[in-house]
């Protein structure tokens, strides 16, 4: 198999591999989708919303801001030694507080650990008028594409090319808090952790 990288920024990388099946590529491409750890905001306790928005509309807009996180820093709740209660390796606490008139934007967001915070400062939340409050306090933990959209890894595609259409260009475009590149990484990473799963599912055959 080989790989070369064609085009390489924060967001986008765009890489070829050579001597790849259908199947492979086809599973790489679902894993950046859905399998891949990101961060996005889960639940949200509302002190106040006097504002124009249901609290599920706010909830819904929140949940779809990517958060930069540290990979090595978190854990999926599932899989944390704090058994899913919710602690400082698999949870993040955003606390916003505002009141009008004003546009509250993901840069309001106050998060409890600052290296997690929105990949864009001004993406608009809600607009208060007059006196309006909102306060509340909103929890993000990691978790997968295949459970909810919003923590949708990457945009993906890819092209079939050469004279055995074994040549694949894959086109990756980060959705989440992580770059391009460690999208990818983390993929080829639980795809390897498959692979071994499988070998020592058949190692165990007679
Ligand atoms: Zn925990």
């Amino acid at each position: 198999m080989k790989v070369s990288m064609l085009k390489k920024s924060h967001d986008r990388l765009e890489f070829e591999v050579e001597g790849l099946t259908p199947g492979l590529a086809g599973e790489l491409r679902r894993i950046m989708l859905s399998e891949v750890p990101t961060m996005a905001i889960e639940w949200i306790d509302f002190h106040k919303n006097e504002s124009v928005l249901w609290d599920e509309i706010i909830a819904s807009r929140l949940g779809l801001i990517p958060m930069a996180f540290d990979q090595k820093l978190y854990e999926m709740k599932d899989a944390c030694k704090c058994n899913g209660k919710g602690c400082a390796r698999c949870q993040v606490v955003f606390a916003l507080k505002k009141k009008g008139s004003c546009m509250v934007y993901s840069e309001d967001l106050k998060s409890s650990d600052k290296g997690v915070k929105p990949v864009y400062d001004k993406i608009p939340i809600v607009e208060l008028m007059e006196n309006q409050e909102l306060e509340f306090e909103a929890t993000a933990q990691l978790g997968m594409g295949k459970e909810h959209a919003k923590w949708q890894g990457a945009i993906v595609g890819f092209e079939v090319s050469g004279k055995n259409n074994d040549k694949y260009k894959f086109m990756v475009e980060t959705a989440c808090g992580l770059s391009a590149e460690d999208v990818v990484k983390k993929s080829i990473e639980v795809l390897n952790g498959k692979l071994d799963d499988f070998t020592n599912d058949v190692g165990r055959l007679k």
